[in-house]
């Protein structure tokens, strides 16, 4: 296939594709970002090392791999980001508040990284356009507490069934708390795509399981094919503390804040860490803030910059996995718009009435694969993923 010029320009000798390989044998385009938030350098070394480790498997790679560096900018100043979070403002294109539509000083910083990012992804897919079906993304990332290594996955049956093969804990439909996430991005286009949490932002550790999740993906996504002590190997690496079920998880609650610098988490709570509900958490404005609910703590927020101050999530029964998992796959979706409440507004999306359609609709829609938002108190927005 001719590739075009201006794809081709892009692809060759950019400063933030700091990873291009493409084998003799054809295979799976693997794509993998790193430095989406520059204060997060992990993903970005294990990258540069794998690349230099990797001669060894020159011969047997099938395939392809990019790895995109993220903010540019704020890695160079060691920053979260610039003007604003480059991981936060992916569901801005095609709004009336898209950056790339807007003139003048208001633009930030993260616009431009976003718009190169967006070019870069875009030749990649028309290099490779005759084999879109074999495309893996995936994104990684590091938190300001201490942490295992974990997967964050919006949940759909294609990104699970990559997601299960790593031995961690895996949390699906973060995209329903956390928006414009390039994640969903990727995932509204229609490829599969996972986030990768190694550990604490300046923890070695986080390094080498970057390293070692890298070393997995490769093999799981088809690129390379690991021994079977490799894959012992770098499994041990990633495994989480004893005392985190290496299970899915899903989000009870976000806890937003306005201004980062108002919020202070109180010491001492580690990703997972279980809580009882009313346990005191952070202070805001100086007010006290408890658990409104019980379950594992998760990204408490310990570092001045970014509006998610904490989560909550709990464990998700393998057997509900099951069922959703079936349903999904029937027709049982044609019925949605019989139910009392329910409205159908597009080919994948409804919105329920919450006055009429009081219990369990969530619960309903989720098992579903619907992405549910609020619209309004009354509201709910649901979309098929
Ligand atoms: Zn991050």
């Amino acid at each position: 296939m001719q590739i075009k010029e201006a794809d081709q320009e892009i692809l060759e000798e950019n400063e933030r594709l700091y990873w291009s390989y493409t084998a003799g044998k054809p295979g799976p385009v693997l794509v993998l970002m790193v430095g989406m938030h520059g204060n997060e350098p992990a993903g970005v070394i294990a990258v540069k090392r794998i690349a230099e480790k990797f001669r060894k498997f020159e011969g047997e790679f099938y395939g392809s791999v990019y790895a995109i560096a993220g903010n540019l900018k704020a890695l160079e100043q060691g920053v979260r980001y610039i003007d604003t979070d480059l991981n936060r403002l992916w569901e801005l294109f095609n709004t009336s508040r898209d950056y790339s539509q807007r003139n003048g000083a208001a633009k930030p910083a993260e616009y431009k990284e976003s718009l190169e990012i967006k070019r870069v992804i875009e030749a990649i897919l028309n290099r490779h356009a005759d084999n879109l079906e074999n495309f893996v993304f995936a994104d990684l990332h590091t938190t300001s507490s201490r942490s295992c290594a974990f997967i964050l996955l919006n949940d759909t049956l294609e990104n699970r069934e990559i997601a299960r093969k790593f031995p961690v804990p895996q949390i699906l439909g973060i995209e329903e708390n956390i928006q414009g996430t390039l994640l969903s991005y990727i995932n509204n286009l229609g490829f599969r795509a996972l986030g990768f949490e190694a550990g604490a932002h300046q923890d070695e550790l986080s390094i080498e399981r970057s390293e070692a999740f890298l070393h997995l993906l490769l093999h799981h996504a088809g690129n390379i094919e690991l021994t079977d002590s490799e894959l012992r190997k770098q499994s041990d690496i990633i495994e989480v503390y004893e005392n985190v079920p290496n299970t899915y998880y899903e989000v009870i609650h976000h806890k937003m804040v306005d201004n980062a610098m108002d919020f202070q988490m109180i010491e001492g709570f580690e990703n997972f860490l279980p809580i009882e509900k009313n346990r005191p958490l952070a202070y805001e404005h100086g007010n006290l803030i408890r658990a409104p609910k019980s379950g594992r703590i998760f990204m408490p927020l310990y570092q001045k910059k970014g509006r998610d101050g904490f989560l909550i999530i709990k464990e998700v029964s393998p057997f509900w996995l099951e069922v959703s998992g079936y349903l999904r796959r029937s027709s049982v979706h044609k019925i949605l718009r019989f139910l009392p409440g329910v409205k159908q507004t597009g080919n994948r999306s409804f919105e329920v009435d919450l006055n009429v359609a009081r219990f369990l609709v969530k619960d309903i829609f989720h098992l579903l694969g619907y992405r549910v938002t609020e619209k309004n108190e009354f509201t709910l927005i649901c979309y098929r993923r």
